[in-house]
């Protein structure tokens, strides 16, 4: 069909079903579907795509004459079906001017109902309907929502007409039906329109064709109002050129007590439950229901009131979601007895809704598998693994004004402790048994145990990827970071919220909410995310039937996390990654690294080796069968010593060294470029007993555990290569001290080294890293769950890190959401280049963006075979990933 500006549906059939959102809009196209299905018979309507009409001016804008022309052709076609003239002074039609977008953005936009009364028009109504308390209501109505929309009018009516009014003299007067006199209400009319004249400048026209030019203004520029912007923001809704408008002749709820309004569901919108849920209130016009100034009545009430109209509702609800083949929110009007759909849409729904609304669509064989993947936010899966507040109790805080500060919503979870300010504070707590929230300026690895014993972390500065928001999201610990609300003052342990006389101290209870980055006053309820047997359902279509990248999760060394892994262990994933060296084994490790010589530092070596080994042996039984890659020692030593006085006095004393020689080692240790200082294989290079060390102690621990018979698979992975001769160094250590293990051992085993692609010079060269050292250890056959026979492989990983600036000047968050068009050409050309190297490269990526649904769909269609996130977004990548393999087939 020809692109038109202006789209007529009607009783004549001329429907538009098969016609886009794009063009109509959500609510266009679900009236134009419902026209077509002959269902609801709403009055006829026609709608016009903003972009038609003022393409150039986003902020509205005239209605230009050629297309005015348009609407009021289509104006008479509705004049017609409806047998009443538009802007008639004795039998007016009145019409709905209403927005709705590609993308529905619920009650964000304006709308105007009853459009065409005027003072004379309003008489003629109330003769015409007999029904004059209707008709001077309709009125009101309009001027109001005029009132509310009308430039100039910032407050909008309802807040400047005083509500003393509205509510004693008729706006309740509803309730009254028809015979009540309407005195009242001609009053509130005549005290909006001088409110309308006063703050609009130009009384309230009493020309029909005039308002409507108005609203359908009102309407277009309704699209970049504060609320509509911000939705949009919030809700990442990008690349959309306006709202559609929609015309409609209206039908009035407000006629009496066979009359109502109401809005429903075809399912719980919160539990999925498949019952009808809704709501309506009779004798009511429009948006009453939501708004809240009556209560409205639970829709299986409406049998008893209207027993017909609800029949017939129960039939069409059934038949708008058998036709949209999911949950439907509609909104409908009964007049006199009779009931209009006015409009029907996708419901939103909570995750848990969605979960069960789609396995339960699929056993109702209305949707199939891969459908059912396809419909779940990837995002929407982290809110089901993690403990959260209660939605009620939530609401009870912010009404209460405990709602004290933001922050960056760091690490999801719900966390409710009393405040710490110390991380030996937060294991003592822990040691009586105590719940705490450890809350500090920033944190660095010295905290790392406190964080652990803590049930949420909170800090004033840093990022997304800040060290606490890092380690927390690896613990799966609620973190809230860079709250910039808040003023800590760590040695006398309180912090404050400036600009208020809020002051928390030592031992106040402080609820975290990790999903949304707040920070309540008190204790706030916290719910357990119910894993029900659907989930697990749902979990298992999950990339069943298209080759997807795989996710894997991405932790520190120890078993520490053991639990956490336990409880998730039905969403397992395949492979594992280990960094070494991260946290414990505080003191041998402070030793090694303030050796002087490398007789200390083999001596410090020593006596770490048998907790490396330990923790890798735990790590292998935990994954038994699935590969575990380690990436070897990584961050510049001086972040393994303390930083502040104290900690270093006490280190010191612990090592039975001068603290001067503590202070000068981290001195000389420091960093300032950190990708391109001493760390890493550079490290290892200088170094190359710390990473025979760790060698030994990972293929120690493999051939330890592979001789209980448990399959191991590791993949060592040196970090930070930057020229192949560096990866050529490193990975010589790596198979020496690999054969020694072995060969002493006399059993067989099978591993990979490889390396991370870290710096924008090794993704550009990655070719010839990638052609580095053939090794025949590398043939093998590789057990996998899936069963399916890998070729060798090179381990690579294509890392990209941003440091593009602050996120007001990007749409979204570097840290989070992989920068596509920049970075993203390192990672392909890195993927390119390495598998021209090597044909059958393994790549993936590692670090959040790994976590992040977009950002795995990039990694699909690059053709990466992996990405790794946190442990709890394991789930969130996987259908990520399975939704990407369905969206775009491999390259
Ligand atoms: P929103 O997008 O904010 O939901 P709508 O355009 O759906 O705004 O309008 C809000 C409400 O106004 C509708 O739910 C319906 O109750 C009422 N309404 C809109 N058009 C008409 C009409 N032609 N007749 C009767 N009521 C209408
Ligand atoms: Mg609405
Ligand atoms: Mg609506």
């Amino acid at each position: 069909m020809e692109k038109k500006h202006v789209y007529s549906f009607g009783q004549d059939g001329a429907a538009g079903a098969g016609l886009s959102k794009e063009l109509l809009g959500g609510k266009g196209r679900g009236l134009a579907e419902m026209t077509s299905l002959g269902l609801c018979r709403p009055p006829r309507f026609h709608h016009q795509h903003r972009s038609v009409l003022n393409s150039d001016d986003e902020q509205g804008g005239k209605v230009p004459a050629d297309v005015r022309e348009l609407v009021l052709e289509a104006i008479e076609k509705i004049e017609n079906e409806m047998g009443a003239e538009f802007g008639d002074s004795e039998n007016p039609l009145l019409v709905s001017v209403r927005s709705g977008a590609a993308v529905s953005m619920p009650g964000m936009m304006d709308t105007v109902l009853n459009l065409g009364l005027t003072d004379v028009s309003v008489e003629g109504l109330s003769k015409k309907t007999d029904n004059p308390r209707m008709a001077w209501d309709a009125y009101r109505r309009l001027i109001q929502m005029f009132g509310d929309v009308a430039p100039g009018i910032e407050e909008g009516l309802r807040q400047m007409v005083p509500a003393r009014r509205i509510k004693g003299k008729g706006g309740r007067g509803g309730r009254h039906g028809r015979s009540r006199p309407c005195y009242d209400l001609e009053a509130i009319v005549a005290e909006y329109k001088k409110v309308i004249e006063r703050e609009h400048g130009s009384p309230f026209p009493q020309s029909a064709e005039d308002q409507l030019w108005a609203a359908i203004d009102a309407v277009f520029g309704s699209w970049n109002n504060k609320r509509a912007i911000e939705y949009r923001k919030l809700n990442d809704i990008r690349g959309l050129r306006g709202t559609a408008v929609n015309v409609q002749a209206m039908v009035y709820g407000n006629y009496g007590d066979t009359s109502g309004t109401g809005v429903c569901f075809t399912r719980n919108p919160s539990t999925g439950e498949n019952k009808f849920y809704g709501e309506y209130l009779i004798n009511a016009q429009g948006e009453d229901v939501v708004a809240g100034i009556r209560t409205p009545k639970p829709i299986s009430t409406l049998h008893d009131v209207l027993p017909e109209v609800y029949d017939q509702l129960v039939e069409y609800k059934n038949m708008l979601e058998s036709h949209f083949r999911d949950m439907q929110d509609i909104e409908f009007t009964i007049q006199e007895g009779k009931l209009f759909i006015l409009q029907t849409r996708t419901g939103k729904r909570t995750a848990f809704a969605a979960i069960r609304i789609a396995v339960e669509m699929v056993e109702e064989e209305m949707i199939n598998e891969r459908e059912a993947v396809e419909r779940i936010d990837p995002n929407d899966i982290t809110q089901l693994l993690l403990p959260q507040f209660d939605s009620e109790s939530r609401k009870k805080a912010l009404d209460e004004g405990r709602i004290i500060a933001k922050g960056l919503p760091a690490s999801p979870g719900a966390a409710v402790g009393k405040a710490v300010f110390d991380a030996n504070d937060a294991v003592a707590a822990a040691e009586r048994g105590e719940d705490a929230i450890l809350i500090r300026v920033e944190t660095s690895p010295v905290d790392v145990m406190g964080m652990a014993k803590s049930k949420g972390i909170l800090t004033s500065r840093g990022g997304m990827t800040s060290h606490a928001a890092v380690v927390a999201r690896g613990m799966g610990r609620c973190c809230v970071s860079g709250s910039k609300d808040i003023s800590i003052n760590e040695d006398e342990k309180f912090f404050t919220v400036p600009g208020t006389d809020i002051k928390v101290c030592e031992g106040e209870k402080v609820s975290l909410d990790g999903f949304r980055g707040e920070v309540m006053l008190g204790e706030v309820t916290t719910v357990d995310p119910e894993i029900s047997g659907q989930f697990e359902t749902f979990m298992s279509w999950v990339g069943r039937d298209s080759p997807a990248p795989r996710a894997r999760q991405c932790r520190d060394t120890d078993g520490r996390q053991k639990g956490a892994r336990t409880r998730r262990r039905r969403h397992r994933t395949r492979s594992h990654r280990a960094h070494v060296l991260q946290r414990g084994q505080d003191p041998q490790r402070s030793q090694m690294i303030l050796a002087n010589t490398e007789e200390e530092r083999r001596a410090a070596l020593d006596e770490l080796l048998p907790h490396q080994q330990k923790d890798f042996e735990s790590i292998f039984r935990l994954m038994n069968e699935k590969p575990v890659t380690i990436r070897t020692l990584d961050p510049p030593l001086h972040e393994f010593l303390p930083n502040d006085d104290d900690d270093q006095r006490e280190l010191a004393k612990a090592l039975g060294v001068d603290v001067s020689a503590v202070k000068d080692k981290v001195n000389s240790l420091h960093e300032t470029n950190p990708m391109l200082g001493h760390r890493g294989c550079r490290l290892g290079i200088t170094y190359p007993e710390i990473t025979e060390m760790q060698v030994r102690a990972i293929f120690q621990a493999a051939v330890a555990v592979k001789k209980e018979g448990i399959v191991v698979y590791p993949e060592i992975m040196i970090p930070l290569v930057g020229t192949k001769a560096e990866l050529a160094d490193q990975e010589k250590v790596v198979r020496r001290v690999a054969k020694e293990v072995i060969d002493a051992s006399g059993i067989e085993l099978e591993y990979l080294v490889g390396t991370m692609i870290e710096i924008p010079r090794a993704a550009l060269t990655a070719e010839e890293i990638a052609e580095v050292a053939r090794v025949p250890s590398l043939r093998h056959k590789r057990p996998h769950s899936d069963g399916v026979r890998l070729q060798p492989g090179r381990l690579r990983r294509v890392q990209q890190r941003c440091t593009v600036g602050s996120g007001r000047l990007l749409s979204y968050d570097p840290f989070q959401v992989l920068d596509q068009t920049g970075v993203g050409q390192l990672v392909e050309a890195g993927v390119t280049q390495g598998r021209a190297g090597r044909a059958n490269l393994k790549c993936g990526i590692c670090g959040e963006h790994g976590g992040e649904p977009q950002s795995v769909k990039f990694c699909h269609r690059v053709g990466l075979d992996y990405v790794s996130c946190s442990p709890f977004r394991v789930p969130v990548a996987r259908v990520a990933a399975a939704q990407a393999a369905v969206e775009t087939p491999r390259k």
